[in-house]
């Protein structure tokens, strides 16, 4: 199932959600839509789902137009930030539930509904009650009951975010292996960068009901096309240099010709080295993270920025140093 949106606005009152979108998701892949709180994200899954109908443009499964369809009538399977179980009804009936809606016969029903539980290994909880399940058995409950109709589509909101960090990681190698093994078009909405370039074979980057930028999760790494993508993207974040002067770009960068066209300057913290001479700068913040060293620096000029040194090499805390980068990675964003 390929999914199409055209132009599609989703205003609520004075509220424009989401603003003229265009994009295509390819059969079978898995796509993240990114960004902010605020920026769309989930009012662009409701009208995917068919729960929201846009005020303008239109949508399409596989070159039919679901624009006006219902949410029953457009074989999608969701997932929920809260999971919505229904807390009377044991995990088995929770799986069968959708089944049901569909008058699948019981006998067929429950046969069904104990496959999805084995495929996500829930299989030996299916006569307990959601309450008597850890948030993580909750999770598989909801994607079981998500994926037991086999839909064309998988949509998921937020669906790890009420995971503890070892349980978010864990559950999203999950997602992606059933997403994977079902070779299934799944989209899902993070508003965590890492977990989006993690599990995604495209990125949507949404910014203020738009798309900022489409692409892999290497691209938009290496190639963000907008300062907003190049701060949103990477943990550390890039460092961002504001008012470059020719001298200051010189000792960054010696072989970069200087234009009063550049805005700014970016690099990532992985990127820049310590070297011999380049920009002056002092120490101010050594820290461990994993096997890296990552030091915090300050510049007269740019103010702090961060860079990751070898773990061997020896930095002093308020020592003196220079910085320097390679021209190919750096990122120079225009003047408007
Ligand atoms: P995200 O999922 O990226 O956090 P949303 O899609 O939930 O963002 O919301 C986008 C914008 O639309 C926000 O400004 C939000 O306040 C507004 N919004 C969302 N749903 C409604 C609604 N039902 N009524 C009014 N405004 C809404």
């Amino acid at each position: 199932m390929t999914i199409h949106l055209k132009n599609i606005t989703m205003q609520f009152k004075d509220t424009v959600a989401v603003n003229r979108l265009n994009l295509t998701i390819p059969e079978g892949e898995l796509v993240s839509l990114l960004g902010p709180s605020g920026c769309g994200k989930s009012t662009t899954l409701f009208m995917i789902a068919g729960l929201l109908t846009p005020t303008e443009g239109e949508i399409y499964f596989s070159g039919e137009n679901v624009t006006k369809k219902s949410p029953e009538k457009r074989n999608i399977g969701m997932v929920f930030q809260n999971y919505a179980l229904y807390p009377h009804m044991s995990v088995l009936k929770n799986i069968m539930f959708p089944l049901k809606m569909q008058k699948v016969p019981s006998n067929e029903a429950k046969k069904r509904a104990i496959e999805a539980s084995k495929l996500v290994e829930i299989d030996h909880l299916l006569d307990r009650k959601p309450s008597e399940l850890s948030g993580g058995q909750q999770q598989r409950v909801a994607i079981a009951r998500a994926i037991v109709r086999e839909p064309d589509v998988l949509l998921l909101d937020e669906p790890l975010s009420n995971l503890d960090a070892k349980l978010r990681l864990s559950m999203r190698e999950e997602i992606r292996e059933i997403q994977q093994r079902l070779n299934i078009t799944t989209l899902f909405v993070t508003h965590d960068q890492e977990e989006a370039l993690s599990i995604s074979d495209h990125v949507v980057l949404m910014n203020q009901g738009k798309i900022e930028q489409f692409a892999t999760p290497t691209e938009i790494y290496s190639e963000p096309t907008s300062l907003f993508a190049a701060e949103f993207i990477g943990s550390p974040p890039m460092n961002i240099f504001k008012d470059v002067s020719e001298a200051q770009l010189k000792a960054l960068c010696p072989n970069v010709p200087f234009s009063n066209e550049i805005a700014s300057i970016g690099i990532r913290p992985e990127d820049l080295l310590i070297k011999d001479d380049g920009l002056k700068v002092t120490v101010k913040l050594v820290e461990t993270v994993g096997k890296d060293t990552l030091i915090t620096v300050e510049h007269d000029h740019f103010k702090r920025f961060k860079l990751f040194v070898h773990k061997d090499e020896y930095i002093e805390q308020n020592g003196e140093y220079y910085v320097q980068v390679n021209p190919e990675n750096m990122l120079i964003f225009d003047k408007e």
